[in-house]
């Protein structure tokens, strides 16, 4: 979690790297480093004027790669800015959206205990859920939540679990009703995923695979996806996030807001972004409440028409200071005055 303190007041930012290099090789402890060591400094050296926001990034440039880290100032400064002009994230964005529809991952389990949770989660007010696939644990599972919850809009992500022989088993799964298949390749399996998306109709989404407008643009040429998963702490923030969801819909390519394992601070920034006009796909908008018995943010409200798009000043109300205090592990601070 980082915390700006302004002369206009103070913003909150979340980092969503996990704790181990595994899904990005961002990680949490190396992200906190860099975030003292690197980003806080170059923040404090001059003044953050007009589109802070804009500004900040531009000073962070200098520092390669994490875009976790860089995207946790970017949504401090907004929530800075956002505050100083009592709006919230989402009208700042522009967004006129009041809810956005609420889609959530369920992990690779056996075909009865995932139709199991799709039940639970469409009782709940979801209305897609993803599923974990890999080799071997897939067509079962789709056809499992299929017929158990049909009125629920399916998608499935490998992970980059699958290899160029598997197109077959994955062509089936497109058959079998789902509305997309996510980054079922490696990264840089360029061939397989161009021969699945010539294979189906359903999209085919990159979701490690594509990090910025430039790896868009090189995938849409080499016909290696037909959508994007879009989440901004991945990319390095939302205005990145912004970028390429106008380039997909240029494209006519597919898109979903994806989120990481978030608090309430980071799922009401994706609530907000999830809500702009261009995303095609059902998104993982979900409450943090999935996953974290206490949260020091308010959490999304979920409703039957959705997750309520968040219309408090700035990225989301203030944290409870005693809870996110019993969660601290590691604490820097770095002031600087210009
Ligand atoms: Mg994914």
């Amino acid at each position: 979690m980082v915390r700006i303190d302004t002369d206009e007041g103070h913003g909150w930012g979340e980092c969503s790297a996990l704790p181990e290099p595994s899904y990005t090789d961002e990680y949490a402890a190396g992200a906190f480093r860099v975030l003292v060591d690197r980003l806080a400094p170059r923040l404090t050296r001059r003044r953050l004027d007009g589109s802070a926001a804009i500004v900040a990034l531009e000073l962070l440039s200098g520092v390669e790669g994490q875009p976790m880290a860089k995207a946790a100032v970017e949504m401090a400064v907004l929530d800075v800015e956002c505050r100083a002009q009592s709006m919230s994230l989402a009208d700042r964005l522009g967004v006129s959206r009041r809810a956005v529809p609420a889609g959530a991952a369920i992990g690779l389990a056996s075909p009865e205990r995932m139709a199991e949770r799709a039940s639970e989660l469409a009782t709940e007010g979801f209305g897609r859920v993803k599923l974990k696939i890999r080799p071997g644990h897939d067509l079962a599972l789709v056809e499992a939540v299929r017929t158990a919850v049909p009125s629920v809009e399916v998608q499935v992500d490998g992970n980059g679990s699958y290899r160029s022989a598997d197109v077959g088993v994955l062509t089936a799964v497109a058959a079998a009703g789902v509305a997309a298949i996510e980054q079922p390749f490696p990264t840089d399996d360029v061939g397989a995923a161009a021969a699945l998306v010539a294979a189906v109709d359903v999209p085919v989404v990159a979701d490690e695979a594509a990090a910025s407008v430039a790896d868009i643009d090189r995938l849409q040429s080499a016909g290696a996806l037909s959508g994007v998963s879009i989440k901004p702490p991945r990319v390095g923030g939302i205005r990145t996030a912004v970028a390429m969801l106008d380039r997909c819909a240029a494209a006519g390519l597919a898109t979903t807001a994806g989120g990481m394992v978030e608090s309430g601070l980071g799922r009401h920034a994706l609530a907000a972004v999830a809500a702009l006009d261009g995303f095609t796909l059902t998104g993982d908008v979900s409450p943090a409440g999935r996953w974290l018995a206490t949260d020091p943010w308010p959490d999304l409200t979920l409703r039957p028409g959705g997750v309520v798009v968040p219309d408090s000043p700035g990225v989301a109300p203030d944290p409870d200071l005693d809870i996110l205090a019993a969660h601290t592990i590691r604490f820097g601070e770095v002031t600087g005055r210009v």
